[in-house]
């Protein structure tokens, strides 16, 4: 598991400490309570690499998609920025719409993902459901 600095920036982008924000969740310590928070996490979690047990156990039904955590650890493209564009959650559902910025390797340009999330509570916790994308954008 990749180690970084509780008290870094978080790598999502919040503006918190790492440990009072994505942290605690990857952690385990605690359990993200809105959509926003999962869906930052679970960002975090592929920008970082080497957490794909956490991607895997919030995720809504991974193993009808034959996921495998070795694969959700490997880091195949470079995170370098996520910005939340809108959030709805009504009752047990939720969405949050982000562009996520990455570079291929050997690239230098900036590639985003736009991608409207959907996420489910089930039993008091939050888990991804899937993702529509909207767009992509180079830059
Ligand atoms: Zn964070």
């Amino acid at each position: 598991m990749t180690e970084f600095d509780s008290q870094a920036d978080c790598i999502c982008g919040s503006g918190k400490r790492f440990g009072r924000c994505c942290g605690r969740f990857l952690k385990g310590d605690e359990q993200a309570k809105t959509p926003e928070q999962l869906m930052r996490s679970r960002y975090a979690a592929y920008a970082l690499g080497g957490h794909g047990e956490y991607l895997l156990a919030t995720w809504f039904a991974p193993m009808t998609r034959g996921l495998a955590a070795e694969a959700l650890s490997e880091k195949t493209v470079d995170w370098v920025k996520l910005e939340v564009l809108g959030k709805s959650q009504k009752g047990d559902s939720g969405t949050v719409e982000f562009r996520a910025w990455f570079r291929e390797p050997e690239q230098d340009a900036l590639q985003a993902m736009h991608e409207l999330s959907t996420f489910q509570r089930s039993a008091g916790r939050w888990f991804y459901v899937g993702g529509e994308v909207v767009g992509s954008v180079s830059e």
